[in-house]
């Protein structure tokens, strides 16, 4: 599926092809901090299909508590998160935050990851009252 995704300020966009099957929802402690939420939900994009129209992300490289290193790039000036990828300048995927896609709403996760780190409280939130502002 061909995305357009941006930042919230607008500065950084771009566009890439993403596998709607391969749609991931992390409950790992990272994902939660970085996002400030809950939970983070991924799509994957080959690099070949990645194209920045514009903007210059800036880059955090996060090291997991196994070692592991993923760059995560970020709008340097609203904060929102555009992708993360192997800690390498030629990484073969870029994983774009989905909730910056224009395409969010016909991209549900297909899988939960980091099940025991997953907030208990976030897993049903439908009983909640609905309230809707304006
Ligand atoms: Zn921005
Ligand atoms: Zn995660």
């Amino acid at each position: 599926m061909k995305v357009q995704g941006s930042c919230h300020c607008g500065q950084v966009t771009y566009e890439a092809e993403v596998d709607p099957e391969k749609v991931n929802l992390c409950n790992c402690a990272d994902c939660q901090m970085l996002t400030g939420s809950s939970f983070r939900v991924s799509a994957h994009a080959p690099k070949a299909t990645f194209r920045l129209l514009s903007g210059q992300p800036k880059i955090y490289v996060k090291t997991a508590d196994s070692g592991a290193k993923r760059r995560h790039s970020f709008c340097p000036d609203c904060g929102t998160p555009v992708s993360s990828s192997a800690d390498t300048e030629n990484p073969t995927t870029y994983s774009l935050r989905v909730g910056c896609l224009k395409q969010r709403a016909q991209l549900p996760p297909k899988k939960r990851t980091w099940c025991r780190s997953a907030l208990a409280w976030a897993q049903n939130v439908s009983t909640l009252p609905a309230i809707d502002t304006q």
